[in-house]
């Protein structure tokens, strides 16, 4: 079994000090639980910041040195990391930004980033201390989202996973972020990348796609050359911590008294941490215009809130608190009795046995949050009833938990007619439905609890290491470079067939830019100068074109796909191709250029082609697919071909390709040295068409029926001229 490493901001304890001693408390999060519960065979080693800023440095070897026995590794921030990175660019950039509060969003505090840059880094320090090899490295959350790229940087090959607990924004939002594409790159860093929700997921892809380019197929992409999977692991709880019976109270503790009132009236539950994305004066509002549309339900029904203190350093905080300490007042003085307040209200943090009673004790919980990555209450609310089967879960849809928590009451959380209606209808829900509703979110909470959730997280991420390793393209390296060369010179009957553009010449968004250079003109000159090899240009270019380049060359060449060869003086036209369809198609791609502005039609003598460069992927992708519905219908007779290419379509007669014009020239004659490169999906059909012997080179790092790969149209020039060293 591999090591695991957990990376996050959090260690999963706190430090205290007593009379100048260090005590350590475990925290229990849902991640502690989740990693503690795991196979025992895994080994665990776990860095993150315990919570302090501690710089004494006697005092930091002795905490380092506590921590190691238990598998624990420190990272001391000091006071000005605290401000900047955490409740700097963490909580006041990446936080209130990724929940949709961009008007909370610092967007002009160089220190802040400066101050996330150095964190991650001083994270990556200490991976590069206590790597080894064949470990699984996993990173956590918005507070280290360069770590990835960092690591991958000292360690290409580590197995890096990379898990999101808050959601990712629509690609507009995140659009918005100075730093989006550094943010963005450093999560690309991982091999395997875990949101809550689909819609995170997709959110996430489109920013990959729009802002670096890369895109995906079902979630897997290629990142530099390394296969990448992003992919959906919605985080559960620990269910039968919750679910199990209660315990008997002692009349003397805080529980024991909710439970009395919870006899005489129907109480409704909310508990959140302090935060803006809450929703909590929305909810109190909610409820404010319950009691006032429904005062039959005035001294009847309790709303029980608890608000855990929170980042009470960030200024946002700080007025949300008084905001809802005055509504709380003023909605209490309004509707309270002498024996009665409408909102009982607690700001603090609530021991386990209190907050399990609560759970177990309300009739509803109501849980709305304008935004929120997951939000485990509500799970843990649903796993407490497991005993009573009775409860009602009013959820806001802008919760993560909102797409497994399907029998749950959902409410749109800015709507408060929507939620006092809803809140009516809990009241007054039968105990039959309670119990089927319940049911059913026990038994999905059951099935996908923390422990899976940790576990299908890594298992995915060893298989996906697995698959890379499988996949891996074969580079030609040093010693693969010199079986072709020794081939090279050990033989006498050469084929040599080349593309031309992306292979021997670079893209350029310019096309008389790829007029063939000096450089490439001496190479070829010299290659057919050897009368032991024959050197064929295969290409897509028009005859015309590719004539005028390298025409005064004794090459051969393909054109258009292998509908033009010339093996001598003239041009040879592939036989049994015809043009009569091209009117009709003509007028189809005519009629898509004019819908998407930025496209054009590329005439060739046997074939016309779509080219979509510079529109949308996914608008292009929409025309292609209305383009194919129209053709099937007009070309149902006509022996056509549509070959999809990179931003491009081309249309041309079947049995026609740069596979077939190379059979050609490959069973001429017996060869003993027969050598292919190209670049693109079309060149695909040359390297299988050619025996197995032959050395078939992919330029670029796709995966490709050819046996190796090599870099750029830089080496494949150094490879040719290799060939020609004496
Ligand atoms: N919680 C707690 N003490 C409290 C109230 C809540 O430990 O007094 C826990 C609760 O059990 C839950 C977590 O805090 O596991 C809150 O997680 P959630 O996803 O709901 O919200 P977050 O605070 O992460 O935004």
């Amino acid at each position: 079994m591999p090591r695991l490493i957990i990376i996050s901001n959090r260690l999963p304890i706190t430090i205290d000090k007593k009379e100048g001693e260090l005590m350590y408390h475990p925290s229990a999060g849902g991640l502690a639980t989740g990693l503690s519960s795991l196979d025992e065979s895994i080994e665990k080693l776990w860095i993150g910041w315990p919570g302090k800023a501690i710089e004494d440095d006697w005092e930091q070897a002795a905490i380092k040195n506590d921590l190691q026995k238990e598998g624990l590794i420190p990272i001391f921030l000091n006071q000005e990391d605290i401000e900047c990175f955490y409740e700097g660019f963490s909580n006041k950039v990446i936080w209130p930004h990724f929940h949709y509060f961009t008007q909370y969003t610092t967007y002009n505090n160089t220190s802040y980033w400066e101050a996330y840059k150095k964190v991650n880094q001083l994270f990556e320090k200490a991976v590069a201390e206590n790597y080894q090899e064949g470990d699984i490295i996993w990173v956590q959350d918005y507070q280290l989202m360069l770590l990835p790229a960092m690591i991958r940087k000292t360690f290409p090959k580590a197995s890096i996973g990379f898990f999101l607990h808050i959601p990712f924004p629509s690609y507009e939002i995140f659009r918005v972020l100075p730093w989006r594409k550094q943010l963005l790159d450093g999560v690309l860093g991982a091999d395997q990348i875990g949101f809550h929700t689909y819609n995170y997921m997709r959110h996430f892809l489109s920013a990959a796609y729009r802002i670096s380019g890369i895109e995906h197929n079902f979630g897997k992409m290629v990142v530099k050359g390394r296969m990448v999977n992003v992919d959906v692991f919605p985080m559960g709880i620990d269910y039968w911590k919750y679910a199990k019976h209660a315990v008997t109270l002692d009349p003397r503790d805080e529980a024991f008294k909710i439970e009395r009132m919870a006899r005489k009236k129907t109480i409704v539950l909310s508990i959140d941490r302090l935060d803006y994305t809450k929703g909590i004066p929305q909810r109190i509002k909610a409820f404010e215009n319950f009691l006032e549309t429904y005062p039959e339900y005035i001294e009847k029904v309790t709303l029980l809130l608890v608000v855990v203190p929170s980042r009470s350093n960030v200024d946002q905080y700080q007025e949300l608190k008084a905001e809802v300490d005055s509504l709380v007042g003023r909605i209490n003085g309004l509707y309270g009795s002498y024996d009665w307040s409408p909102i009982q209200y607690f700001y603090r943090s609530l021991p386990f046995k209190v907050l399990s009673t609560l759970y177990k004790v309300s009739q509803i919980a109501m849980i709305t949050p304008l935004r929120d990555g997951m939000n485990l209450v509500a799970k843990e609310y649903i796993a407490s009833k497991e005993e009573s089967e009775q409860g009602v879960l009013i959820l806001s849809e802008m919760a993560g938990a909102a797409n497994e928590l399907t029998e749950a009451l959902i409410v749109n959380p800015h709507d408060s007619d929507d939620i006092v209606e809803t809140l009516k209808k809990a009241i007054e829900m039968n105990s039959s439905e309670q119990r089927w509703r319940l049911k059913k979110m026990q038994d999905g909470l059951k099935k996908y609890n923390v422990k899976n959730w940790a576990e299908n997280f890594i298992k995915n991420l060893m298989d996906l290491t697995q698959e890379q390793k499988n996949s891996e393209v074969h580079l030609l390296n040093k010693e693969t470079a010199e079986d072709i060369i020794n081939a090279y010179k050990n033989t006498s009957q050469r084929l040599i067939i080349l593309d031309y553009d992306g292979t021997l010449m670079g893209f350029q968004n310019d096309p008389q830019a790829v007029v063939p250079d000096e450089e490439l003109l001496g190479i070829l000159e010299e290659l057919c100068a050897d009368s032991q090899n024959k050197v064929v240009i295969n290409t897509g270019r028009d005859k015309e074109t590719i004539g005028k380049w390298l025409g005064h060359l004794p090459l051969e060449f393909a054109a258009e796909h292998g509908v033009w060869t010339k093996k001598g003086k003239k041009w040879v036209k592939n036989p049994g191709l015809r043009n009569g369809w091209k009117p009709d198609v003509e007028s189809v791609l005519e009629s898509m250029v004019e819908r998407t502005p930025g496209s054009f039609i590329e005439h060739k003598d046997y074939s016309l082609a779509w080219h979509y460069r510079r529109i949308d992927k996914e608008l292009g992708a929409k025309r292609i697919r209305e383009f194919r519905d129209v053709l099937a219908y007009l070309t149902s007779n006509l022996d056509l071909q549509v070959l999809e290419g990179n931003k491009v379509i081309e249309i041309k007669n079947a049995g026609v390709s740069k596979g077939q014009a190379t059979l050609g020239w490959s069973n001429a004659k017996e060869w003993d040295f027969i050598f292919a490169i190209g670049d693109d999906h079309t060149d695909e059909d040359t390297f299988k068409a050619l025996p197995e012997t032959a050395f078939t080179v992919k330029v670029g790092d796709a995966k490709s029926a050819a046996r190796y790969n090599i870099g750029t149209v830089e080496h494949v020039r150094s490879l040719l001229k290799l060939f020609l060293e004496k």
